[in-house]
């Protein structure tokens, strides 16, 4: 069995879902199970609707909400003809959902409510794909994920039960695989134990197929995305970026936690336990290999770049002169367990600790505030950081030429700058 992830950009209009179609259509007679993202940048539309419901703007709420409905049921007009009723009223589930939500006032936290919304873009995308893959001969199941992947209550970042999950994916998902050939889900979301919608993280899609290839079984795992493959830089950002056609799963591991928008950083992991390999490929040229992530360790790798922009650097510097001591540093990363938060960069002085995190506002003032009982604490914001793999001096004087370097820190491997 192969476990495929189609993300966003895939299916972003009615041409393309054909085309991914006829991509599925190609592995004819072999098994597959199917994740889809949702539409486009459906979640980004998802996620304005929760910021007006939260803040008490009901009216623009159901209106920002009514644009999503607009687009997805004009879309499945012109994708499904003949069962077009049958398809509509299954995502008019999905929409009564949204708006039941939407007509309370919110009493819960926000990322309750955000999940509860936000997990609808995979519900109408896959509910649509499904509809028509049916209509074009191509025969599958749909399923409800959040029948079969349990989370925990930690919205927006939840972790899975997979103990419950795995039961559930032998006893509801692999007997599927006697009547179909193609199992079609959504990635991203999953339930709690009380029925309550739960999401994975942004690009959860990815992590969502992992885990499903790694209960599977399965043998390989196929990220279709609108790129070749994996490259060693943005090239969007870098003109002379390079094609990556091996990968090994510690590299990936490695560039997916400083920052790569290559995939999902928890999708390595359930691949690698099974040691089931991973292809990127691009979905506007499926005869080409793309890249393979396994095992197989990477030789000769050019340098890897990662920049990530809107990095915040907090100092926290002792009020009277004391030593920074091991106690502080451990309620520090109490704090940053506490609060969610992944620093990017620490570096430990005498009497003072510097950290680079993402800057996320509300997260930020929590940690200033706590952090000043003890410690003097200065914060600036729209730093940079860059962090090279197989860096060589070249690659980083070139990269670092004519910007300031506030914060250095450098291994065998890599070299991270915080540049200003
Ligand atoms: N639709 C979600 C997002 O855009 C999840 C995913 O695509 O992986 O973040
Ligand atoms: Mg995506």
């Amino acid at each position: 069995m192969k476990v495929f992830k189609f993300g966003g950009a895939s299916i972003n209009s009615v041409e393309r879902m054909q085309h991914v179609a006829k991509i599925i259509a190609s592995f004819k007679g072999e098994k597959i199970f199917i994740i889809i993202s949702a539409m486009g940048k459906t979640t980004n539309a998802l996620e304005k609707v929760v910021d007006a419901f939260f803040d008490g703007r009901k009216d623009d709420a159901l209106q920002l909400f009514e644009q999503v409905k607009q687009q997805h049921l004009n879309t499945l007009k012109y994708l499904v003809t003949v069962n077009w009723q049958q398809a509509e009223n299954h995502l008019k589930d999905f929409f009564t959902e949204v708006e039941w939500l939407l007509h309370d006032k919110p009493v819960r936290d926000y990322d309750y409510y955000y999940d509860q919304v936000v997990c609808c873009g995979e519900l109408l995308s896959t509910a649509m794909m499904s509809a028509y893959l049916n209509e074009a001969g191509i025969q599958n199941k749909w399923i409800d994920v959040r029948d079969i992947v349990r989370t925990d209550d930690n919205f927006r970042d939840a972790g899975i039960d997979w103990d419950f999950t795995a039961q559930k994916v032998n006893s509801d998902v692999l007997p599927l695989f006697s009547e179909y050939d193609i199992v079609l889900t959504q990635g991203f979301i999953g339930a709690t134990d009380e029925n309550e919608s739960t999401t994975l993280g942004r690009e959860g899609s990815d992590y969502s197929a992992a885990i499903f290839a790694n209960l599977l079984n399965a043998e390989s795992q196929t990220i279709w995305k609108d790129v070749e493959g994996v490259m060693n830089a943005d090239p969007k950002e870098f003109k002379d970026a390079v094609f990556l056609s091996e990968l090994s799963y510690d590299e990936v591991i490695e560039m997916a936690y400083y920052g790569a928008q290559v995939i999902h950083p928890k999708t390595i992991k359930p691949l690698q336990n099974k040691n089931i390999p991973m292809h990127v490929r691009c979905f506007l040229k499926p005869d080409l290999p793309g890249t393979i992530i396994s095992a197989k360790p990477s030789h000769n790798l050019p340098p890897i770049i990662v920049v990530k922009e809107n990095q915040a650097l907090i100092k926290l510097e002792s009020k009277d002169f004391s030593f920074v001591g091991e106690h502080y540093v451990s309620d520090l990363y109490e704090l940053f367990a506490n609060l969610k938060i992944k620093p990017n960069l620490v570096q430990t002085g005498a009497i003072s600790i510097l950290c680079c995190l993402d800057d996320r506002q509300d997260k930020i003032e929590k940690l200033a505030l706590s952090a000043s009982e003890a410690f003097e604490v200065t914060v600036e914001k729209n730093l940079t950081l860059l962090t090279i793999r197989h860096y060589t001096r070249e690659k980083f004087d070139a990269l670092t030429n004519g910007k300031t370097i506030l914060l250095t820190q450098r291994t065998e491997e890599t070299i991270q700058a915080l540049l200003r």
